[in-house]
């Protein structure tokens, strides 16, 4: 079966009847069975997503399907879906099976879409490579030696090998963008507040927010609409009403900032840099103003970002104690034993770092040399990105300083992992709205991508530049 990018086109050959719901569901398995060896799913939902695909077809038939009708949706293993499992790809939630729904889902599935299955992650989502699973890494479709980024791989390697129409991620730090920026997809992170978190399992609350991955932008629009907005169970998402991405495509010159320093670093390849010097002068070509500018909080992202969110981790992941939630060592004879060994083996090394790095930097004594210096660095840097942004309407970046990376490469520096993060922990740090593109191949045809992240709340506004460089 064709695989589409749009669902304009997926709603087209069901009306026409080309194709029913149900028709497309076995495709879609079929296809997901035959890619096993990317290891994306970490389970399909066969059962539900022929039933809802039944269901679908017969409200198609009576007009009476919601805007979603048709779309198939693959969901991070870090949001719940009522009477599902979930994990977090972690051995300490292996075999819990969530009671609710998360808003994104339920407003998915009030749409009619479909969902197929949950994807492979990083554990807790934190990581860059999607290799700190549970279930093992995650296969770049494009190049089977690659990595497919993280920390939501397999939600950025299902979309990109054709096994659902989209996907939803997380991004606390850039792991909706940099894995869309591997895979040659599109990914989008929303303002921090913009789109609920209720049902999301928690990794840095003040950083973490979900959102879409697809081949398009007029899919991810489409999620992005459906799931903004307020909600009762989530008092951190705003009650402004949410701006609707304009269709017609807006051409008038704008302008655009980019850090200078950021692109002078060594650790950025140098195809990378070329095609951003390049997409530069192409930006200028068509009229828009592009300026480099200083930017000389840089070098304290990445700290500021490792400091922040491993103290709220820490915190987060405390619930996890063997008795609340999860797993429980069978080896514990009393209280302590309980805590310790069940934390010690439900954990894998990486989530066991970061909570001991967040605890250090929360410890009495150390608390104001780290958590509350990174925390007024925090404020430095928002202060700095709004001035930015009361003269530029966007700000350019390359997603990633380079393409996707092999499997196999040892990470004995955790550190060096870190500095993947680069250019996309600002979005999360500042919470703007921040999108990868997938306009660029390197000599080896592994694809990367360009960021563009704008003012808070100005999602609307950010996808409809876009559509100046994607055109479907
Ligand atoms: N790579 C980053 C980290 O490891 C981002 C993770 C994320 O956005 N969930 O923390």
């Amino acid at each position: 079966m064709t695989q589409f990018d749009t669902l304009t086109e997926v709603q087209e050959n069901l009306k026409n009847g080309a194709f029913t719901c149900a028709q497309m569901i076995e495709a879609f398995l079929e296809r997901i069975e035959k890619h096993q060896n990317l290891n994306a799913f970490v389970e399909v939902y066969a059962h539900d997503a022929r039933s809802r695909a039944t269901v679908i077809d017969a409200k198609l038939k009576h007009g009476t399907a919601g805007k979603l009708a048709g779309l198939v949706v693959g969901l991070k293993d870090n949001i719940v879906y009522r009477g599902h499992k979930v994990t977090a790809a972690s051995k300490m939630l292996e075999g819990f099976e969530s009671l609710f729904s998360a808003t994104v889902v339920e407003r998915l599935l009030e749409e009619d879409a479909i969902i197929i299955g949950r994807l492979n992650c990083d554990e807790f989502a934190m990581g860059s490579a999607n290799k700190f699973s549970h279930y093992g890494p995650v296969k770049n479709p494009l190049n089977l030696k690659k990595v497919p980024g993280g920390s939501s791989g397999g939600s950025a390697a299902a979309v990109a090998a054709g096994l659902c129409h989209a996907a939803l991620g997380s991004d606390t730090g850039g792991s909706i963008r940099q894995p869309a920026s591997f895979t040659g997809t599109i990914g989008f992170k929303p303002t921090y507040g913009r789109v609920s978190r209720h049902g999301l399992i928690a990794f840095a609350s003040s950083f973490d927010q979900i959102g879409p991955f697809a081949r398009s932008l007029e899919n991810i629009n489409l999620l992005y609409e459906t799931m903004a907005g307020p909600d009762d169970y989530d008092n951190t998402v705003s009650q402004k009403e949410v701006e609707t991405v304009p269709p017609e495509q807006n051409e008038k010159p704008r302008k655009i900032a980019y850090f200078k320093d950021a692109l002078t670093s060594e650790h950025i390849d140098k195809e990378v840099k070329e095609a951003t010097f390049e997409f530069i002068e192409d930006l200028k070509a068509k009229g828009h103003t592009v300026t480099g500018i200083e930017f000389p909080l840089l070098d304290y992202l990445v700290p500021i970002y490792y400091i922040l969110t491993t103290a709220e981790a820490s915190s987060n992941l405390a619930r996890y104690d063997g008795i609340h939630f999860g797993y429980r060592s069978e080896n514990a004879h009393d209280l302590e034993s309980t805590y310790k060994l069940s934390r010690t083996e439900g954990f894998g090394a990486e989530v066991k770092r970061r909570i001991l790095l967040g605890t250090f930097v929360l410890s009495s004594g150390y608390y104001e040399a780290y958590y509350g210096k990174a925390q007024k660095a925090r404020r430095l840097v928002s202060d700095k990105t709004k001035a930015i942004f009361e003269e530029y309407d966007f700000i350019l970046s390359p997603t990633t300083p380079h393409a996707a990376f092999d499997i196999s490469a040892e990470s004995t520096d955790p550190t060096k992992m870190y500095l993947e993060d680069i250019f996309t922990v600002h979005a999360n740090i500042t919470g703007i709205p921040s999108v990868s593109l997938p306009l660029f191949q390197n000599s080896k045809k592994l694809p990367f991508g360009m960021q563009f992240s704008a003012n808070s709340f100005q999602e609307a506004d950010l996808l409809n530049f876009a559509k100046n460089f994607i055109n479907k």
